[in-house]
């Protein structure tokens, strides 16, 4: 089973997907933190990578791709995985549709965390994360709006959207999205 957390930045989509994948045992990809361990260690696709992520753009959809495609054909990944921050683009929830038809996987769940604005750039202001400055997270919510939101139409259609308020403590939301689970 595929399950997407979905949303802007700072809603809690990495709390709640560590949580998932440690009490439902399901692999966790979040292409942020791969991301951010390529630009640690300086690979060729983390030097690629760095200049968008400072900035808070999208960083090329190959790049991120490859990523995606690499872990979803790892063994551990046979039966799902929950991704976290992927898709960001129409592109890339097009690659993902035939990454999975490829590996026998389908979307079960598109969960889709929403948070007041505000709330949101508070919480990531306190992350103290390098992309988290006033300006930089303006940009990524921008971006968010721009690029990423219009994807929930093209789940919509396939009836795999649930939209869960993350206005609450972690344990509360991991509650209401637990609760979406058949
Ligand atoms: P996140 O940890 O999900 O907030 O991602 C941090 C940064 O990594 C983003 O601001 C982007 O620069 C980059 N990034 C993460 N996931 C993606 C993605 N699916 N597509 C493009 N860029 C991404």
């Amino acid at each position: 089973m595929i399950v997407i957390l979905f949303g802007a930045p700072g809603v809690g989509k990495g709390t709640q997907a560590e949580l998932l994948a440690a009490r439902k045992n399901i692999p966790h990809l979040s292409t942020g933190a791969a991301l951010r361990k390529a630009k640690a260690d300086q690979t060729e696709a983390g030097r690629m990578a760095a200049g968008f992520m400072d900035s808070g753009a999208l960083v090329p959809d190959e790049l991120v791709l490859r990523i995606v495609e690499e872990t979803l054909s790892s063994p551990e990944c046979a039966h799902g995985a929950i991704l976290d921050g992927f898709p960001r683009t129409l592109a890339q929830a097009e690659a993902l549709d035939e990454i999975m038809s490829k590996h026998g996987l389908a979307i079960s769940y598109v969960i889709n965390i929403q948070v007041a604005d505000q709330a949101i750039f508070e919480r990531l202001l306190q992350r103290k994360r390098v992309d988290d400055s006033p300006e930089v997270i303006r940009h990524r919510m921008q971006v968010y709006q721009q690029e990423t939101a219009p994807i929930l139409n093209y789940y919509a259609k396939r009836n795999v959207v649930t939209t869960i308020d993350g206005n609450a403590d972690i344990e509360t939301v991991y509650k209401r999205i637990d609760a979406e689970f058949s």
